[in-house]
């Protein structure tokens, strides 16, 4: 990170949430496991753990089925194709069209089901059959990228990883944890920043909270569990009417 003048730095550092300067990350790491912790008992497990079940094949082809789909979309495509298919060896044996009539109507289904057929092929070619457990390895799998061979460490190997999507990034950043332009930034702080042990839990929690209170247009900070320890960094909650006083009669 550039060096900032000493004037401007000090500043930023007693800046305070509301001031509208920068902030040198406001929060702290231990307050910030208050956070994940508080969302980890708010919310029920994500559906895609509940999908895949520790399995480092489910979770790469749902990975890649959610992306630019919805969870209500994915899921029950993804529960239509491992009925039929759910290891390498059997997914190389359906046709594309078989696999696109499957997991219609995510989006983008063609190209989705031609990198599904072509990443396992490549998996039984060059993997012996097995998903490795590398973000290097990961990454020369056709329609892999950082986010989805981060779950497939983490969620589907259960080991460290952190996956960095656009709610992880928007929502630490809001809470003041990490000052960051990109997710790509975001998951490079959080490796050096956050606790090992959150690294796996962070996706999962944030997602959900994501979807349903610190939404990215008009988060519900009224009904946070986690504002009191939040510094809604450029943020605008939603309006909340206030009711109206009864009328004496
Ligand atoms: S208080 Fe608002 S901005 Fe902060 S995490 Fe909660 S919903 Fe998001």
């Amino acid at each position: 990170m550039p060096k900032l003048p000493l004037k401007v730095s000090a500043k930023i550092k007693n800046a305070k949430p509301d001031s509208g300067l920068p902030l040198a990350s406001p929060m702290d790491s231990e307050t910030m496991g208050q956070v994940l912790d508080t969302l980890d008992s708010t919310y029920d497990l994500h559906p895609m753990g509940e999908l895949t079940r520790n399995n480092p094949y489910k979770v790469l082809v749902a990975c890649v089925l959610s992306l630019r789909t919805k969870d209500e979309v994915m899921i029950p495509a993804s529960q239509r194709l491992f009925a039929v298919a759910d290891t390498p060896q059997k997914m190389v044996g359906l046709s594309p069209e078989t696999i696109e009539k499957l997991v219609f109507p995510v989006g983008f289904y063609k190209t989705k089901a031609q990198s599904i057929i072509d990443f396992s092929q490549k998996l039984l070619d060059d993997f012996g059959g097995q998903v490795p457990d590398t973000i290097d390895a990961l990454l020369t799998l056709k329609g892999v990228g950082r986010k989805t061979a981060n779950l497939v460490v983490g969620l589907g190997h259960g080991l460290p990883a952190i996956c960095v999507d656009t709610h992880v990034h928007r929502i630490c950043n809001r809470l003041g944890y990490i000052q960051t332009r990109t997710p790509e930034e975001t998951e490079m702080v959080l490796r050096e920043k956050l606790p090992a042990p959150y690294w796996s839990v962070i996706n999962t929690v944030m997602v959900l909270h994501g979807q349903q209170t610190c939404k990215p247009i008009g988060p519900r900070c009224d009904v946070c569990p986690v504002a009191q320890w939040c510094h809604k960094i450029d943020v605008k909650p939603r309006a909340v009417k206030q009711p109206k006083p009864a009328q004496k009669g």
